[in-house]
């Protein structure tokens, strides 16, 4: 299975590709993920992406379609879950190319839409674990203990990133350049609307009902 989740940031991406993941055994590959452990380590690829982060803009293209595409090269015959990528029509079109070298596709879209102000509040209260990556909120998704990963025992951060100016920007830079890739699909791949404004649990099961009906067809 190869699925692509969309939707703004905050919209609850990360949260549901976990358990996407604990459900069907995929790789999930998160472009900002592997960015900021790419800064992390201090590579090349890191220092170029830096200001773009903080900013809250997008990295050129260029660096980040050749990052997914050698992430993607090393994912399991059973599959990946795309977070954050692609994230303008550029991407989505060079990651059909290629996957089309190996005779792959995108099986499906999921779309999480979430209403720009939930997004702030769920933006400014969540916390991450900058070790694994794990994502927290400090209302509806509290770790067991308070400011520490229940995965590694890291101490929880709030990312520069998820500043209200910089998500601001961040929403701004969402609706400009990655909202058509949405239609992009719409015309190429099996696209799911969810309304992501609930509960993360029960959008979880709006995911995996899709999910689970595409497997057993
Ligand atoms: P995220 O954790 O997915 O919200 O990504 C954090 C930041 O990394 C974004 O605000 C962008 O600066 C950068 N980034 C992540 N994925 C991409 C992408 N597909 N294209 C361009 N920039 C990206």
């Amino acid at each position: 299975m190869r699925i692509v989740l969309l939707g703004a940031p905050g919209s609850g991406k990360g949260t549901q590709c976990k358990r996407i993941v604990d459900r069907y055994g995929l790789l999930h590959l998160s472009s900002g993920d592997i960015l900021r452990k790419e800064r992390a380590a201090g590579s090349e690829l890191g220092k170029k992406a830096e200001s773009f982060m903080d900013a809250g803009d997008l990295v050129p293209d260029e660096l980040i379609v050749e990052m997914m595409a050698d992430a993607i090269s090393k994912a399991p015959e059973v599959g990946f879950v795309l977070d954050g990528f692609p994230r303008t029509v550029n991407q989505a079109a060079e990651l059909d190319k290629s996957l089309d070298l190996s005779g792959q596709k995108i099986n499906v879209v999921l779309n999480l839409m979430v209403d720009d102000q939930i997004v702030a509040e769920r933006m400014s209260g969540r916390r991450s674990c900058p070790q694994c990556g794990a994502v927290y909120h400090i209302k509806n998704l509290k770790p067991k203990v308070d400011g520490v990963c229940d995965n590694d025992g890291a101490e929880l951060i709030q990312r520069p990133d998820d500043s209200l100016e910089v998500v601001a920007n961040r929403l701004k830079t969402y609706y400009e350049q990655t909202e058509p890739v949405v239609d992009y699909y719409k015309n190429n791949s099996t696209v799911y609307d969810i309304d992501a404004g609930k509960d993360a649990d029960v959008v979880k099961s709006l995911v995996l009902e899709k999910l689970d009906a595409l497997v057993s067809a």
